[in-house]
């Protein structure tokens, strides 16, 4: 991967829209180009992009085992309205079951380092399953969801990983993105309707006021400083 193919790409972006960006990088990294959801709103927005523009690139998503039964539900209503196949990655079950078998179903409330351990077995073990031989992974990330996302750009090298990130959402707005949902009958998670915005796992997600932070709903009792989960470098 290189700087350059990324500046390239970083031009075809600023002259195409994205579903001609996404059709261009399919044929480009052809076999080797992911798009992984978690069924929230700006996530259902691409999948709808690739899906009903018949687009070669292989949707995926990680069940960590304990999203709310709302996810599930939009997850659901996907298969059945686009009738494509969703990739799904599941934990690392014996690392899984030696945690648990341990420390308990709630062991990630004690500590950072107790949160960290169950986000590794139950995500970022799953996510670099999917990503495995991947060069171009794509996201849902918006430049407003916070600060360190704003000097962002549509394509990103990801070095720690050596692969090349299109987030092609990046300049949307929460509006926009909701607008879209509801012009173009794409399915969504009805938690977003009760203030959830960043939606992950159930015992680890709540809702938010308006004007909150976009991620104050998740690990709520950690210091902002700690917040990462370890699947984006950005977050
Ligand atoms: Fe575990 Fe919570 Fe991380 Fe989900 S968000 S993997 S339940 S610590």
């Amino acid at each position: 991967m290189t700087t350059s193919l990324v500046n390239e790409l970083n031009t075809l972006a600023t002259e195409k829209n994205s579903v001609e960006v996404l059709k261009t990088i399919a044929e480009k990294f052809q076999g080797k180009i992911v798009f992984t959801t978690s069924f929230g709103y700006e996530d259902q927005v691409i999948t709808d992009l690739i899906f009903k523009n018949d687009i070669d690139i292989k949707v995926a998503t990680l069940d960590t085992g304990r999203l709310f039964k709302e996810t599930y539900k939009v997850y659901s209503q996907t298969l059945d309205q686009y009738k494509k196949p969703i990739q799904a990655y599941y934990p690392d079950m014996d690392g899984l079951e030696k945690m648990v078998t341990i420390k308990g179903p709630y062991s990630f409330y004690n500590s950072v380092e107790n949160r960290k351990e169950c986000c590794t077995l139950r995500k970022v073990v799953p996510l670099n399953r999917a990503l495995e031989g991947i060069e171009c992974w794509i996201t849902g990330i918006r430049a407003e969801q916070s600060p360190n996302r704003q000097g962002m750009t549509f394509f990103e090298l990801d070095e720690q990983r050596q692969i090349i990130k299109y987030n092609p959402l990046l300049p949307w707005s929460l509006e926009e993105v909701i607008k879209y949902v509801k012009e173009n009958n794409v399915p969504y998670n009805v938690l977003h309707d009760k203030g959830f915005v960043s939606i992950g796992c159930e015992p680890c997600t709540r809702a938010i006021q308006p004007g909150d932070d976009f991620r104050a709903g998740r690990w709520w009792w950690e210091d902002n400083s700690k917040k990462e989960c370890g699947l984006h470098s950005h977050n």
